[in-house]
C-alpha cells in the first residue's frame, strides 16, 4: 500500500500541559467498541468513573464531559487513562488525534488537523508543502483511477495558486475549471490571469450569517462571530489554504463534487481573515468549531450552492477586500 504524508507529519508532538486549548475540552470523545468494553470492565474507582461518564447516543459510545472537560483530564494536563494504563489503553480517537488518515483505496494519505494548537502552529508556519511517499505506486486503469489522477495533478496546481496575487479568487476560478473537467468538459488549459470580475463590495454580514447559523460549540466562537475585526491576507492564510487543499481536494473522487469543497475551504480561510485577531488561534478555533463537526461541514457543502453568503460573486468580492485589507 502506498502511503503519502506531508514532510512535516512526524514533527508533531503533543505539548500536553503546555497546550493553550487541549483536545480534552468541550468535545465528547467517541470511544471505539473495544475500548468502551475495556473501560466498562475496569475495577475500582477508575472503572466506576468511566462507567459513570460513558454514554450511548445513536449507537455510538461517548465519554461525556465534566465541567466542560474530559473526566479523565488531570490538573497537570495529562490523561489519567494514559498515565495509569499506558498509551495502548487510549481509545482510537485519543490515540490518533490530531493525526488524519484518508484511505483512498489504492493509497492512503496522512495529515494533521488544524484544530490542535500545536498541529496548527506547525501547519501555519510552513511556506511550502512537500509530500513524502512510501510503498508501491498503485496500478491505474479504471474510471476512479483516472479521476484520482486528475485530482492529484490539479491539486498540485491548486497548491501553486496559493501564491497567486489573490489566491482565493484564483482558486475559486480554478476549482470551477477543474469541476468542468470532472463533468466531462474538454481540457482547454487554465489561465491564472483570467480571473472573474469582483462585483461590488461583498456582503460580509450575509457571509458571517452562514456561520452564525451553524452549530456553535463554545461561547468564545459565538463572540468572535458577533465581533469580526477584518484583516489583510497574510502568509499564514496561504499556508492554511495549502492545509485545506491537501485535506479536501481528493475527496471529490467519491462524488465528483469538487466545487462545493473548494468553496467550503475558501470560505473557511476567508472567515479567519474576516474575524481577524491572531491567525493561529482563530484558525484553530474555526477548525474545532467547523471541521470537527460533521453536521457543520455538511451544511457548508450543501450551502455552497444555495446560501447568499457563499455565492461565487460574494466570495470573489470578499477575497478582494481581504487581499487589499479594506
Ligand atoms: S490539542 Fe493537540 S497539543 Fe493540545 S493536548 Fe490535544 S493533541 Fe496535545
Amino acid at each position: 500500500m502506498r502511503i503519502r504524508k506531508p514532510s512535516f507529519y512526524d514533527d508533531f508532538r503533543c505539548i500536553a500541559a503546555q497546550c493553550p486549548d487541549s483536545c480534552c475540552k468541550e468535545w465528547d470523545v467517541a470511544v471505539d467498541g473495544e475500548k468502551a468494553a475495556l473501560y466498562r470492565s475496569l475495577p475500582g474507582e477508575l472503572g466506576d468513573r468511566l462507567r459513570f461518564f460513558l454514554q450511548e447516543d445513536a449507537g455510538v459510545t461517548y465519554l461525556t464531559l465534566e465541567d466542560g472537560r474530559c473526566p479523565m483530564w488531570r490538573a497537570d494536563g495529562l490523561c489519567r487513562i494514559q498515565a495509569e494504563l499506558g498509551e495502548q489503553a487510549l481509545c482510537k480517537t485519543c490515540r490518533e488525534f490530531p493525526r488524519l488518515t484518508h484511505d483512498y483505496g489504492s493509497f492512503v494519505e496522512l495529515g494533521l488537523e488544524l484544530s490542535c494548537p500545536e498541529a496548527a502552529r506547525i501547519l501555519l508556519s510552513r511556506e511550502s508543502w512537500d509530500w513524502v511517499c512510501l510503498g508501491e505506486k498503485p496500478a491505474s486503469g479504471d474510471r476512479e483511477e483516472e479521476t484520482m489522477a486528475l485530482l492529484l495533478q490539479t491539486r498540485e496546481e491548486a497548491m501553486g495558486l496559493t501564491e497567486a496575487d489573490n489566491p482565493i479568487a484564483s482558486l475559486l476560478c480554478y476549482g470551477l475549471y477543474v469541476q468542468e473537467l470532472l463533468d466531462g468538459g474538454t481540457e482547454t488549459g487554465f489561465d491564472p490571469e483570467n480571473i472573474l470580475d469582483f462585483p461590488g463590495n461583498g456582503d460580509v454580514e450575509a457571509f458571517l450569517d452562514v456561520f452564525r447559523k451553524l452549530e456553535i460549540l463554545t461561547p468564545a466562537w459565538e463572540n468572535r462571530l458577533k465581533h469580526p475585526c477584518p484583516r489583510r491576507l497574510q502568509k499564514e492564510d496561504r499556508a492554511m489554504l495549502r492545509y485545506f487543499i491537501s485535506r479536501y481536494w481528493l475527496q471529490a473522487v467519491s462524488d465528483f463534487d469538487l466545487i462545493a469543497r473548494v468553496k467550503f475551504l475558501l470560505a473557511c480561510v476567508l472567515l479567519v481573515c474576516v474575524l481577524g485577531g491572531d491567525v493561529g488561534q482563530t484558525a484553530q478555533l474555526m477548525s474545532k468549531e467547523i471541521e470537527n463537526d460533521a453536521q457543520n461541514v455538511d451544511a457548508l457543502l450543501d450551502g455552497a450552492y444555495t446560501l447568499p453568503g457563499l455565492t461565487d460573486a460574494n466570495l470573489l468580492a470578499l477575497s478582494e477586500k481581504v487581499k487589499n485589507g479594506s
